[in-house]
């Protein structure tokens, strides 16, 4: 491995030379003594391609969709187009004030209101709010929209909230977060929800229920009317968690199949680099009778033009982010959502869905698939065979996985599959890059008959081997080992 950044540094060698400063007030005078470094900072001294260099390797350490298949289950890690991302930087848009009048921002309240409609359109729902910056925070926004039309109907007797063994973990969270009390519902031998155990817990004190649909299994909810028929006759609401829709762009609108509120994930499915966990946009959007308690703004039109419209605030359940969200993101996605067209959104889908299930078929004799059912755009495979025969745990195959320049896919999640390896292939790879993958996870399949002892030293080639994750986040700086 080549030498650090530190060893390359040689006293007085400068990466760019600045222009002499023309004030003359000393730093000493303008900078108070005691916020004053005592010592110089022990840098490297280094030229800018060296830094460049170390830089560059840095980046490399990492994983990125840009390095390889990213097959990270509900989360959809697809290429984002580099065109949209030099158009977002341009300064028509990375100039504004969020505080600038509403005359001059005409052109962007326009793209909001656009991207408002826009996802009304593909959701079904009546009116989608742009606020919330995180699928956590559209749930929390959406969950916070039913506890107020309860409240309005003098619903009080209403506390309670069902939600499927499947579920993400954000959605009883949520709902603890908004007061309401997390039910457990039991998935049944299709991976679907058991409708006679949901019959069982629903009651006078059903609020509402939480739905991703498809489910984590990456599984059609198909039983989702009678669900609605169900939930509704006791004056319940459908929330549909809506990381998945990636599987059902122009095909479902959930407000046309019982659902009454949903949240986007722009990041996920409408494109936005979010390995990370960088900034992010949960869009929520809410049938007609939901739409006063709606966060305020909403983004208006009139005969003057686009403006902040406060008309509804009496009602509304208030702000839940600082102005009107990430506004970069907002703007992906009107880009990704206006250059695919409402055909191009389809066959996103369609695509997603054919590509999941061909890795699906190309791996169902090497790995354990608990419902092998046709799936939507992910499926969740498992190591139970590889644990029982070798001894070798769906760990090992993802750190295994490393070595072999992947991803590894999300890991014992959902939580109902032991050993699970949930993977999303997304529609933005081709079938070499699907075949590739198959024969890194079959070759890892064979290496557990053979040398199950190599799986439990996995990765041996990456720059960090196995950190300890408990120790991680309690002590941030890192002694773990570097590999050189
Ligand atoms: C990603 C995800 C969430 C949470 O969304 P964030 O944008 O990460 O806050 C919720 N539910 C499911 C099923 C998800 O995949």
């Amino acid at each position: 491995m080549s030498k650090t950044i530190f060893e390359y540094s040689s006293s007085g060698r400068k990466g760019v030379t600045l222009p002499r400063r023309d004030i003359d007030t000393p730093l000493e005078k303008m900078i108070p003594a005691e916020q004053l470094r005592q010592k110089p900072a022990r840098l490297p001294e280094v030229s800018e391609l060296d830094a460049m260099r170390h830089y560059i390797g840095l980046s490399h350490k990492n994983h990125f969709i840009e390095k390889g298949l990213y097959p990270l289950g509900s989360c959809t890690m697809k290429y984002n187009p580099k065109l949209h991302e030099a158009l977002v930087r341009h300064s028509c848009f990375n100039n504004l004030h969020p505080y600038q009048p509403e005359c001059t921002l005409q052109g962007s309240l326009e793209i909001l209101y656009d991207l408002q409609e826009a996802l009304a359109e593909i959701s079904g729902m009546h009116k989608v709010t742009l606020q919330p910056v995180a699928g956590a925070q559209g749930e929390f926004t959406g969950i916070k929209i039913v506890a107020a039309y309860h409240k309005a109907k003098g619903n009080h007797h209403k506390t309670r909230i069902i939600i499927p063994d499947s579920a993400h973990g954000t959605n009883p969270a949520t709902c603890a977060l908004v007061g309401f009390e997390p039910v457990e519902l039991k998935s049944n031998s299709r991976g679907r929800c058991d409708l006679d155990h949901l019959r069982s817990i629903v009651d006078d004190r059903t609020a509402g229920f939480m739905l991703t649909n498809p489910n984590t299994l990456g599984l059609f909810e198909d039983q989702i009317e009678e669900i609605a028929e169900i939930i509704h006759s006791v004056d319940g609401l459908i929330y549909m968690d809506g990381a998945n829709l990636n599987a059902l762009l122009g095909i479902v609108q959930p407000g046309k199949i019982g659902f009454d509120v949903m949240h986007f994930n722009l990041h996920k499915t409408f494109t936005t680099p979010h390995g990370g966990g960088g900034p992010g946009c949960g869009p929520v959007g809410v049938v007609e009778k939901l739409a006063p308690f709606l966060p305020v703004p909403m983004i208006g039109k009139n005969e003057d033009g686009y403006f902040f419209d406060y008309a509804h605030a009496e009602t509304s359940i208030g702000k839940v982010h600082t102005f009107y969200g990430n506004f970069a993101i907002q703007l992906r996605a009107y880009i990704y959502i206006m250059t695919l067209g409402a055909e191009g959104l389809r066959r996103v889908s369609e695509n997603a869905v054919i590509n999941a299930n061909y890795l699906m078929a190309l791996l169902k004799d090497h790995f354990h698939i608990q419902y092998p059912e046709y799936c939507m755009h992910e499926f969740v495979a498992d190591s139970s065979w590889q644990k029982k025969e070798y001894g070798v745990s769906t760990l090992d195959i993802a750190k295994r996985l490393l070595d072999k320049g992947y991803h590894a896919p999300t890991v014992y999640f959902p939580l109902i599959v032991p050993e699970a390896m949930m993977v999303e292939p997304t529609e933005t790879e081709s079938k070499q890059s699907l075949d590739a993958f198959a024969a890194a996870m079959i070759e890892i399949a064979q290496e557990c008959r053979e040398h199950p002892e190599l799986l439990h030293d996995a990765p041996l080639n990456t720059p960090v081997r196995r950190v300890d994750d408990v120790r991680a986040v309690k002590v941030l700086d890192p002694v773990f080992p570097i590999q050189e």
